[in-house]
Parts: C-alpha cells; sequence; structure tokens
C-alpha cells in the first residue's frame, strides 16, 4: 500500500462545496488502496482576513499571539474536511500541527519546521484513517504554536512527505502547475512539465507563488518528489524532481517576479571591517531578511551600501536601520518600496556564457532601468521599478522563446 500525502490550498477549501469536491477525490485515492495523509490550507482569504482583524488591535506584530489566531483557520479546514469525508463513510482524524508532532524553531510567522515526531501519524493511518493535518503550524520548543511563514502549508506537506518517506507529495492548487511565468502576465505561458528542485527552489525564492521556497529546500534535501496540479480539473501537473531523472537542461527555464520588495541605500558608510557585520547582524537579530547587497567602490574611506528586504518586513526594518545610519556614522539613507525584481532561472545557463546580456539586451530594448542585479549559477536577476514589471516579464519571456517551451 503506497503512502500519498495531499496537500489543498486556500482555494481547494474555500467553501463546503470545494471541501466535499476534494474529499471525494480523497475518498478515491483511499479506495484505490492508497494510505492517504492531507495537509490542509485555510479556507480561502482567511489568513488575510485574520491578519486585518488584529489589525484593529494595532498590535498585529506581536508574532507569538498572531500565531495563536493565524494558526486556527487551518484547523478550521482540517475539521471541516474530517467532518465531511467522516459523512461520506471515510474514516478520518483531523490534527492540529503539534498533534501530528510538527516541531519548529521558536521564529514566531517564519519559524522553520525541526523535525517530525511522526508517531500519533502512523497509529492512526494504522488505525485505517485518513489523516487531516493542518498546514502553516508547528510548535515551538517551549510549547507555543508557531507558523511557517505565508504559503507554509506546501511546506508542512513535503517535510510530512518526507518523514512517513511517503511514495507522492501532491500539492493542488488553483493553478495548474509550474508555468514558464506568471499565467497572469503572460498569455503565452507555458505549463512545465517537470522541472528541478534546483530550479523550483530559485523561481519559489524569486517570487513565483506556486510553491513555498521552504518546500522546494525540503524536496531537495530529503529527496521528495513533488507535483503541483490543480484540484479543479484531473490534467498532470509539474513535477518536481531531481535535474538527472531529467531529459535535458534548459537554458532558461522560467521567469520570475516578485513584487514584495523594498530598498534601502545608506550613504557614506566608513569603509572598515566591521561595518557590514553590525549591519546585518542587526538586521538577522530582528528576523529580516536580507536579499541582495552591493557595496559601491571605496571613495575618501567611504562607500555606500544597498540592500533590499521584503516589503512586508519594512515596519520592523525602518527603526533598525535608522539607529544604524547613526551607530555606524553613515551620512544618511534612503529607502524606497516602488521597486520589484524579476529574474530569470535556468539551470543549463552555467554552461551557456551570455545569458546575462541577453536578459539586460531586452530590458534595455524596452527602456528599463537596471537598479541592482545579482547572479547565482543558474539564475539573474534584477531589481527595477515595480511599474516596469510586467513589461520585464513579457519582454524576457519572449527574448528567451518560453512560449516554445515543453
Ligand atoms: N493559510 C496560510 C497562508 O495563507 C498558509 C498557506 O496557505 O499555506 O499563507
Ligand atoms: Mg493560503
Amino acid at each position: 500500500m503506497a503512502l500519498i500525502v495531499s496537500k489543498f490550498g486556500g482555494s481547494s477549501v474555500a467553501s463546503i462545496e470545494k471541501i466535499k469536491s476534494i474529499a471525494l477525490r480523497v475518498k478515491e485515492m483511499r479506495k484505490q488502496g492508497d494510505n492517504v495523509v492531507v495537509v490542509v490550507s485555510a479556507m480561502g482569504d482567511t489568513t488575510d482576513d485574520l491578519i486585518k482583524l488584529a489589525k484593529g488591535t494595532g498590535n498585529e506584530l506581536c508574532y507569538r499571539e498572531m500565531d495563536m489566531l493565524l494558526a486556527t483557520g487551518e484547523q478550521q479546514s482540517a475539521a471541516l474536511l474530517a467532518l465531511t469525508l467522516k459523512n461520506m463513510g471515510c474514516d478520518a482524524i483531523s490534527l492540529t500541527g503539534w498533534q501530528a508532532g510538527i516541531n519548529s524553531d521558536a521564529a514566531h510567522s517564519k519559524a522553520k519546521i525541526s523535525g517530525i515526531d511522526n508517531q500519533r501519524i502512523i497509529k492512526e493511518i494504522e488505525t485505517g484513517n485518513v489523516v487531516v493535518i493542518a498546514g502553516f503550524q508547528g510548535i515551538s520548543p517551549q510549547g507555543d504554536i508557531t507558523t511557517l511563514g505565508r504559503g507554509g502549508s506546501d511546506t508542512s506537506a513535503v517535510a510530512l512527505a518526507a518523514s512517513l518517506e511517503a511514495e507522492r507529495c501532491m500539492i493542488f492548487t488553483d493553478v495548474d502547475g509550474v508555468f514558464t511565468a506568471d499565467p497572469r502576465i503572460v498569455a503565452e505561458a507555458q505549463k512545465l512539465s517537470q522541472v528541478s528542485y534546483e530550479e523550483m527552489l530559485e523561481l519559489a525564492s524569486l517570487g513565483a507563488v506556486v510553491l513555498q521556497p521552504r518546500a522546494a529546500e525540503f524536496a531537495m534535501l530529503y529527496n521528495v518528489d513533488v507535483e503541483v496540479r490543480s484540484s479543479f480539473n484531473s490534467h498532470p501537473g509539474t513535477i518536481i524532481t531531481e535535474v538527472g531523472n531529467m531529459e535535458k537542461q534548459r537554458i532558461v527555464t522560467g521567469v520570475a517576479h516578485d513584487l514584495n520588495c523594498a530598498k534601502f541605500a545608506l550613504f557614506d558608510v566608513p569603509d572598515q571591517p566591521g561595518i557590514a557585520k553590525s549591519l546585518f547582524k542587526a538586521l538577522a537579530e530582528n528576523d529580516i531578511n536580507v536579499d541582495m547587497v552591493i557595496q559601491s567602490a571605496m571613495r575618501d574611506n567611504r562607500n555606500d551600501i544597498a540592500f533590499t528586504i521584503w516589503k512586508s518586513d519594512l515596519p520592523k526594518a525602518l527603526p533598525v536601520v535608522r539607529e544604524l545610519v547613526d551607530k555606524i556614522s553613515a551620512s544618511g539613507m534612503s529607502c524606497g518600496e516602488d521597486v520589484a525584481k524579476v529574474s530569470i532561472v535556468g539551470a543549463g545557463m552555467q554552461s551557456n556564457p551570455g545569458v546575462a546580456a541577453a536578459m539586460f539586451e531586452a530590458l534595455a530594448d524596452e527602456g528599463i532601468n537596471i537598479h541592482m542585479i545579482s547572479t547565482s549559477e543558474i539564475k539573474v536577476s534584477c531589481i527595477i521599478d515595480e511599474s516596469e514589471i510586467e513589461t520585464a516579464v513579457r519582454a524576457l519571456h519572449k527574448k528567451f522563446e518560453l512560449d516554445k517551451m515543453e
């Protein structure tokens, strides 16, 4: 008997009708003789609604309490799905993250799974239950409820699949799979039949919202094959797997974009050892992820340092950076929210020079100014004005002929 971990995202459990239809799908898998562990997100926009509600208190930056609140969203959908399954004659039980043994660190609002104590899940599977687990949540070493960052149910599912040595992890969502670009922006975007872990990790981290980056990381680390597919039809989705399992390496696989960017620049920072350390240590201590960093050439023993963070971290970052400007005696700072990141990703890029140049050319042809650039072996990213992001995505999709991708 195979074990399948299936995850259903918020849009797939948005109403009782939808919950009924996924319950039928789950019951069918069970009928085929498979053991099924289901991970669910909160219904529809529940998480956003809960955040809005908390904003009313004026204290939505108290992350421990926010986690307590947000975790209730997934508990609702888990219980509703278990109720529906039982009503259809399919034995089921719902478990919260902590009942399922999902341990995490204590970084509230973006906790990382540290391990899964899966005995309870195994016991429930052995009694013949479909185990429905609330995604997106864990329990800290202190025994507090944590959440795993927006979109975190994907990570719950992949981590559970790894821990239970599941045969497959299926991520059911509202799109047909992973596309060469966001189909809402590029009409010609193609669904990819396969992507490598590395490419998926880059695509997800760079803003392709089909899978949480941590989930891609887990899949790669534990070699879990993941299929991203639609919960609204039965078309095959995109398989995320090892490069070796793929037929050919493409130079550019996809164009990703990310609007959740903000840019800081610090002016006339003294050029001496320890400065970068104080700056980035202070940000890290406040759980602020720094993405790109650029330090300009030195003049008069001073230079400028620019970096990007998530726009959503801006309220937290502003006071930290302001304090640092004084401490390291920089002459000033600027901060911009109207930037976005566009990236090209492809495993074949590493052996093909000229890819970055082609990207810059495509942007230049559209008159788009590049503020910052960063590269890795399999991606090139540019920070540009937010208002130009759609033009940039379309231009790059065309330049690399991604409409001809299979
Ligand atoms: N409900 C959470 C969110 O909206 C987690 C998830 O959907 O995976 O971010
Ligand atoms: Mg969601």
